[in-house]
């Protein structure tokens, strides 16, 4: 189970147990059929990945969340000016029955009250009379991703009952906003009402707008992406009705409610929630859809006007240390452990925002066999408090099983790093590089490495592997022996390379400069192993500057003696073989990283 799937589910069991003192809808006598403890909770994300909780399977009627994608249909079948002209975008501050009509014209005040969804359901009457509800139903089903059919019960239930409705339609007849008739486009908008669906279709519905009208599951386009924040901006401004202020305000996220218990709320370019509990409050809301909606906005920071970029690509790359190496070389034996014993070493690189919706997409893919985590955010931009909550949490997950979370990187995100100056409980590097070494270390001592003692003899460097004893002795006579302080530049970039050094004790660091005259480390070296090799085969000028970072001693052998010394030409065989290996390996090595990069 994910991370983000342990939080959602304890926060379903959290809502489950509390005390429920809503009520039945029972205008419409069957919906007071029932049962009351009915409760599911779905977030899908835009990318069409599902959390489902609770009772996410049983079916009830759509309702009112119906009517902003009836509205989403006329405005593609009219356009947006056409259906002002017949239904405003005004918040009525009235409950969903209201008759909240403009005196003069009779225009309702909006398409989320009963008024203005009878009249875009009249328009689309309008054009495709008997077919309209086959149209709907086929437009729904696109929305939710699989075939949506009407409550035949609930319908004829509403439908001989549903005489407000029917008042209102009448009204809005006399206004001439109803066009032609008041009975048939009434009983489309029953039948539209009496959809059945279930918390799993709902959400997949709302992850619809939230991806711009592509179902994010089917890849099918259920409304034109240009419409889709006509929809969303009424269902900000006037989806809860009588509470829609206070909701767009509080909980900042575009939502729609029906009396069958249901809420609907999405957050653009992020994510939806279906909510289905049928015990509703005063204004006809769902009490539980209501709360839990509170919640998981204010828990996770989730709001409309909160607005993170790039949720899909909060990944940059996704490496374990059979890959990745700090910039510390090593030798063959500890490039095999690492291959062996790498993969259970995880690094993700993130970048952009960090919110909720980025966090759950790269938390869903820390894999089963992670057992330690860098979390590398160098390229992350900001973090909100809902990303920190989440971090917290796998943070203690990780250590209660016994696994490893590293952070590197995280000084410029203040909330971050401020939570962890009171509550030090990250393990921390300033960067990848220092988790990578030390990560590296724990590999090698828990599998036996031990490391060369210094002084590493000729014999034993890395680039003269295979020699005989009697051919290291020749070598050693042609070449030269030198001392550096620490701190001393042994070779500059730029000049010309004739000499190759195998360092017997101490260390060096390869830097170049960046573009903007920033030095950089490109690869640490330690005794054992050579520099300045490169150019032995192109013969190129040093390409990067190469200081000593201890105290170094080594051996310096030019290029030329093995060309011109006849008794080591068998040497300059074994040599080249060896660089020729050592290069591979490296391209090999590098060449994973960058496929890596997703
Ligand atoms: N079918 C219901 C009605 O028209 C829908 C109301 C609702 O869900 N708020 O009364």
């Amino acid at each position: 189970m994910n991370m983000v799937d342990k939080m959602l589910s304890e926060l379903y069991e959290e809502f489950r147990a509390k005390e429920n003192n809503g009520a039945l809808a029972n205008y419409i006598p069957e919906l007071s059929k029932v049962n009351p403890r009915n409760f599911g909770i779905v977030l899908t994300t835009v990318d069409g990945y599902q959390y489902s909780y609770g009772d996410a399977d049983i079916e009830f009627t759509i309702q009112s969340v119906s009517k902003p994608f009836i509205y989403g249909m006329a405005i593609q079948e009219y356009g947006v000016k056409k259906v002002l002209e017949k239904i405003s975008v005004e918040p009525s501050g009235d409950a969903f029955n209201s008759i909240s009509l403009y005196p003069e014209s009779g225009r309702p005040f909006n398409p989320m009250i009963n008024a203005g969804a009878i009249t875009a359901t009249d328009m689309i009457w309008q054009k495709y009379r008997e077919e309209t509800t086959d149209r709907i139903l086929k437009t729904f089903s696109t929305y939710a991703g699989s075939p949506l059919e009407i409550d035949e019960s609930i319908y004829t239930s509403e439908s001989t009952t549903g005489h407000r409705n029917r008042a209102i339609a009448h009204l809005l007849r006399n206004f001439n906003i109803l066009q032609t008739e008041v009975d048939a486009p009434l009983d489309v908008y029953f039948k539209q009402c009496s959809i059945k669906v279930n918390c799993r279709q709902l959400s997949t519905m709302g992850a619809t707008l939230a991806n711009n009208g592509i179902n994010p599951v089917t890849g099918k386009k259920a409304l034109k992406a240009k419409y889709i924040p006509n929809v969303l901006s009424v269902m900000a401004s006037c989806g809860m009705y009588d509470y829609s202020g206070e909701w767009i305000y509080n909980v900042g996220l575009p939502a729609k409610s029906g009396v069958g218990g249901a809420v609907l709320a999405v957050l653009p370019g992020q994510l939806s929630i279906s909510v289905y509990s049928p015990l509703l409050d005063k204004k006809g809301n769902s009490v539980m859809g209501v709360d839990f909606c509170k919640t998981i906005a204010d828990r996770f920071s989730l709001h409309l006007y909160k607005t993170p970029r790039q949720i899909k690509h909060v990944l940059r790359r996704q490496l374990t240390m059979r890959t990745v190496r700090s910039k510390h070389k090593r030798d063959t034996i500890a490039e095999n452990l690492f291959e062996q014993f790498g993969s259970s070493f995880h690094v993700m690189e993130l970048q952009g925002d960090l919110c909720f919706a980025t966090c759950e997409s790269f938390m869903r893919r820390i894999s089963s066999e992670c057992q330690t985590l860098i979390l590398n955010m160098h390229r992350c931009t900001t973090m909100d408090d809902g990303a920190l909550s989440l971090l917290i949490r796998l943070n203690d997950e990780f250590q209660r099983n016994g696994k490893r979370l590293f952070v590197t990187d995280y000084s410029h995100l203040d909330l971050l790093w401020s939570y962890n100056e009171r509550h030090p409980t990250f393990l921390i590097f300033k960067e990848l590089d220092d988790a990578l070494y030390y990560l590296e270390n724990t590999i090698l001592e828990s599998n036996g490495y031990e490391p060369k003692q210094e002084p590493v003899q000729l014999k034993d460097q890395q680039l003269l592997r295979g020699l005989s004893t009697a051919e290291v002795n020749e070598l050693q006579k042609h070449l030269l022996y030198k001392c550096y302080e620490e701190g001393d530049t042994i070779i500059r970039k730029g000049s010309v390379a004739e000499d190759i050094f195998f360092i017997e004790s101490g260390r060096v660091v390869i830097q170049d400069t960046s573009d903007e005259n920033r030095e950089f480390t490109l690869a640490i070296i330690n005794s054992g192993n050579s520099f300045g090799e490169m150019a032995l085969l192109d013969k190129q000028n040093r390409s990067a500057n190469v200081k000593a970072q201890t105290r170094v001693t080594c051996f310096v052998m030019l290029y030329e003696i093995l060309d011109n010394v006849e008794s080591l030409a068998g040497i300059k065989i074994k040599i080249l073989t060896n660089l020729g290996a050592s290069l591979s390996s490296r391209l090999r090595t590098a060449n994973k990283e960058i496929a890596s990069f997703t």
